[in-house]
């Protein structure tokens, strides 16, 4: 019997089961590997990189944190490299430019894609890799986002973003030692997104009481007890303790496995990542600097679990949802913000967020539940009086 709870992250790759559920789940990833110094591990990347013409792409800050070492060893034994670094201050924006720019640049002959990056490196090399059949390895740099064993790209095509249907890393290797040297708000962004996994699988639940929908317990604790390693340890977050980096990085990665268990993001986005999208997709369309994903996320989730709070009358007797208070002490802890209006988002734009959310996918959450019990509207008054009065 498979003991999917005790099971080492690493063991994880090219997993393949029949679950209590009635799903098989199965895992596409050659090799994960999240370890300390395992970019200086010679053999075991080299084992790992078992193609002749790679091309590699980074971008001028992950080339700093990784890239440069890596493309160094790499250039010692015999493969043919063609490099591509995005250069500029801005941060890199994965849309119709930086995707095209990769068709140019990729060799005609490429047999394997060396990604050095987080999000948006990943994302754009996942694409290119699903467009051109070219496999990809992904360097991870940051413990900023759960895309890491993701399938879908979400990109930004004529200034909206839209996810697009993309494939798995043949391998994802992550350096703790790199990644906790990753900027702070990065890191904080990651633990954003692993708090998000409190309202999301609430979100299940309750539509698994509601609707009746597929449910999967043995998903549901896996993605949990990743969870929980990091909550338990947040404290050693702002010291970027390379033990609760590496419980942080794991849980990210577990997180994109849960998405491929079900076939859908369900275990993972839930409406703390709805109203996160509300307030991307507003700065995006109006060409406006964002915070990280999982910034917005870890802000969502406070607001999702005030939301729980006011419908805990109209909730299914056995749901328990986080208390908000709890969210916001381990923010706290990790000295990461829980107030929207931190994150730039305006009184108005947040009280929009709160309506209109559940409109961005059809996804049943709370939101959906309080609509359907007319109080969407009194619960956006009251969460806007409360942080914008
Ligand atoms: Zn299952
Ligand atoms: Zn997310």
């Amino acid at each position: 019997m498979l003991d999917l709870l005790n099971l080492e992250i690493e063991k994880m790759a090219n997993l393949n089961f029949l679950c209590e559920c009635g799903k098989n789940h199965k895992v596409n990833i050659e090799n994960i590997v999240v370890q300390k110094e395992v970019t200086k591990n010679k053999t075991k990347i080299f084992e790992m990189i078992n193609k002749e013409n790679l091309f590699f792409v980074a971008d001028n800050n992950t080339y700093k944190a990784c890239g440069e070492n890596l493309l160094k060893v790499l250039r010692e034994e015999n493969y043919n490299i063609t490099e591509y670094i995005f250069q500029g201050s801005n941060p890199l924006i994965p849309n119709e430019e930086s995707v095209g720019r990769l068709l140019i640049e990729i060799p005609k002959n490429a047999s394997l894609i060396i990604a050095v990056g987080s999000g948006t490196i990943n994302d754009l090399c996942r694409f290119l890799s699903y467009k051109t059949n070219v496999p990809y390895i992904i360097f991870a740099t940051a413990p900023s986002m759960d895309g890491y064993a993701s399938t879908v790209s979400p990109l930004i095509v004529e200034k909206f973003k839209k996810t697009f249907e993309a494939t798995y890393p043949k391998s994802i290797i992550a350096d703790t030692e790199i990644l906790r040297k990753a900027p702070l708000d990065m890191i904080h962004a990651g633990f954003g997104d692993i708090l998000g996994k409190y309202t999301s699988l609430t979100d299940w639940e309750l539509s698994k009481y509601v609707n009746n929908e597929y449910y999967c317990e043995t998903t549901v604790k896996l993605v949990e007890k990743a969870r929980n390693m990091c909550v338990e340890n947040a404290e050693k977050i702002s010291r970027r303790s390379e033990e609760v980096i590496k419980h942080l990085t794991e849980a990210l990665i577990i997180s994109g496995i849960a998405i491929s268990f079900v076939g859908n993001s369900r275990p993972a986005s839930g409406a703390e990542h709805h109203i996160a999208h509300f307030w991307e997709i507003e700065a995006i369309s109006k060409n406006k600097p964002h915070p990280l994903h999982g910034n917005l996320v870890g802000v969502g989730t406070v607001i999702v679990s005030m939301i729980y709070r006011l419908m805990k009358n109209n909730i299914p007797k056995e749901i328990s949802p986080v208390d908000p208070e709890y969210l916001i002490s381990l923010h706290k802890k990790v000295g990461s913000t829980y107030d929207p209006k931190e994150l730039g988002i305006s009184k108005e734009l947040f009280r929009e967020s709160i309506i209109h959310a559940r409109e961005i996918r059809n996804r049943y959450t709370i939101l959906q539940l309080a609509y359907e019990h007319n109080k969407l509207e009194k619960i956006a008054k009251t969460l806007t009086e409360k942080f914008y009065a």
